[in-house]
């Protein structure tokens, strides 16, 4: 009989969305004239905007057309885009990036569960706690997570993100072969100054790490003190691999695309004494196991870049900044500590003294039929906090803020 990867066999089911699903489905049964807001999507909920709409339509239109037709394209995505991503992204900050560093995809979440397959087998892990579990997870599957003890995996090494640290994760004490780091950070919306992210491209130079940088939020990022790619530091391009998404920048969540990038300075032992490129070996897993991202798709990411595209866009990231702002004035009033909210869609909110985040979940729809996130589903280190989303509507968030207000 054929036997499974029993690595799968370890995962815990993940309750944290299904236990909200069933708690606000038992609140609407016992309470169905009530409207309940949901503070806790992580979906955007703006329509794409029209630049991009228009290419697509124009796409389409060629996709039917035997002169203009295209069937599979680069695995590793168009150069039309690859080279308006290198342009925008990374010449405008002053990176030096060749558009074959660049590889175009179909979402970020793929990317970043697959990358950890270029890895040993035996690599050791480090992610920030709380974290967006992908990174567990995909690294759970291929057996680098060991076990769980308790609400842990016992061969991670956890770097917790909490209010006595402000957030910025301290240098491991186990010296990991691969570290995640998420900036603008999902779930906690906190960002990492420049020189606390060269403190930790200077550390992973040392120690000889590998950093895998999720920057799918850097849309949101509005402080100058902010990198918005790890390439702004010294050295980055020797030790790390930045993921980049439209989902959250341009409203891409239901469109798919999204890229990676991986320097060919990045060299990391090949086992035998010798030294490899991951950029050739990310290409070389690519070609193998995908198709490239649809062509309509990578004009409507083109599109992003063209100026009416780029103003468009700016409005509708202005809208949930703003969002963010309210919510984050609103929940101050009622005398919490808020982090985050600032330079990403995500607000992390200290739930009051006596209660632990399942228990402020339960306040908030019990009493304002209100719907926000418990940090402790995203790690033992969300414990105490809850995050806010600012992806809703306008009017739905100013209703939030009433019911907020009327709270305290
Ligand atoms: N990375 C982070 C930190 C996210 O929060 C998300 C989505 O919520 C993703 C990646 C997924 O991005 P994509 O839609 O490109 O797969």
């Amino acid at each position: 009989m054929a036997t499974i990867n029993t690595n799968f066999l370890k995962l815990q089911s993940n309750y944290l969305f299904a236990d909200i699903a069933r708690k606000v489905a038992n609140f609407k049964d016992s309470n169905p004239d009530s409207r309940v807001i949901s503070l806790g999507i992580g979906d955007v909920t703006r329509p794409l905007v029209p630049a991009v709409v228009e290419a697509l339509h124009k796409a389409v239109d060629e996709m039917g057309d035997a002169a203009h037709f295209h069937g599979y394209g680069p695995e590793q995505g168009y150069a039309f885009l690859r080279d308006l991503i290198m342009e925008n992204d990374y010449k405008a900050r002053g990176v030096n990036l060749s558009p074959d560093e660049i590889f175009v995809s179909d979402g970020a979440k793929s990317d970043v569960g697959n990358f950890q397959e270029l890895f040993a087998p035996d690599s050791i892990v480090a992610v920030t706690d709380p974290v967006y579990p992908v990174y567990v997870d995909s690294n759970a599957m291929a057996g680098r997570a060991g076990d769980m003890a308790g609400k842990q995996w016992n061969r991670l090494v956890y770097l917790p993100c909490v209010r006595a640290n402000d957030f910025v994760p301290d240098f491991p004490k186990t010296r990991p072969d691969m570290i995640y780091l998420c900036y603008p950070n999902n779930p906690t919306g906190t960002v990492l100054s420049r020189a606390a992210l060269q403190g930790w491209v200077d550390y992973a130079r040392r120690e000889g790490c590998v950093i895998l940088y999720d920057s799918a939020y850097e849309a949101f990022i509005r402080d100058p003190d902010v990198p918005h790619s790890i390439y702004e530091l010294e050295g980055a391009q020797e030790v790390a691999v930045e993921f980049r998404s439209f989902s959250k920048t341009a409203g891409f969540t239901g469109l798919r695309c999204a890229y990676t990038v991986v320097p060919k300075a990045l060299q990391i032992s090949d086992g035998k004494g010798g030294k490899t490129g991951l950029n050739a070996l990310w290409n070389r897993r690519q070609c193998t196991k995908y198709n490239g991202c649809a062509y309509i798709v990578q004009r409507a990411a083109a599109a992003v870049y063209s100026q009416e595209g780029r103003s468009q866009i700016e409005g509708v990231i202005r809208g949930y900044q703003s969002n963010a702002a309210l919510l984050s004035a609103a929940v101050k009033e009622m005398g919490l500590e808020v982090f985050g909210g600032v330079n990403a869609p995500y607000i992390w909110v200290s739930v009051p003294k006596g209660m632990d985040s399942w228990g402020f979940f339960d306040h908030l729809l019990q009493s304002a039929a209100l719907v926000c996130t418990p940090g402790a589903g995203f790690g033992a280190s969300g414990e105490g906090y809850v995050r806010l989303t600012a992806f809703g509507s306008p009017e739905d968030t100013e209703e939030a803020i009433r019911r907020m207000r009327q709270l305290r």
